[in-house]
């Protein structure tokens, strides 16, 4: 008998000029990116802390400080890789992961394929088992105001009881 445990991941990173925007591990040209003391993944992060979540092993913050010189501008997928690789050794299998990104600016659906191989590979998991989508906030508040973007993410994983 398999146990099944859902875990849900929320992040927000504010919009700057200077910085690249990544998303899904894939780098998007855009007049902006987000700022962040990693590469400012929110996708990726959200992802992190659902997964984190799933097996009841706190959050990224706790796993990753900000502050740390070894997180400075990290590509946030190496991050995804150790706590994928923490699931495994815990004996935990990822069934599948399921985000939005939420952004007003830009158009997204062009890369979202890239996301979920980046993703997929990261996680050593089927690509039908990661779903990545895009959505804006229809204008209304911060992120509708593009002064960042915010992700959110779901991730069942499965083990032996
Ligand atoms: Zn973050």
């Amino acid at each position: 008998m398999k146990k099944m445990r859902v875990g849900i991941g929320y992040d927000v990173h504010p919009l700057t000029q200077g910085r690249r925007l990544v998303l899904g591990g894939v780098e998007i040209p855009f007049a902006k990116g987000l700022s962040g003391w990693s590469d400012a993944d929110v996708l990726t992060h959200a992802i992190i802390d659902a997964l984190l979540g799933a097996a009841g092993l706190g959050d990224i913050g706790g796993h990753f400080p900000p502050g740390e010189s070894e997180y400075k501008d990290i590509s946030s997928l190496v991050l995804l890789k150790r706590v994928t690789d923490e699931l495994t050794e815990k004996g935990w299998l990822i069934g599948s992961v399921d985000a939005t990104i939420v952004a007003e600016q830009p158009k997204l659906g062009d890369f979202i394929d890239q996301m979920r191989e980046q993703l997929s590979r990261t996680l050593d998991i089927a690509l039908s088992r990661v779903s990545v989508k895009a959505s804006t906030s229809n204008r209304l508040g911060s992120v509708g105001r593009g002064e960042g973007m915010a992700a959110f993410a779901v991730a069942l994983i499965e083990g032996d009881t």
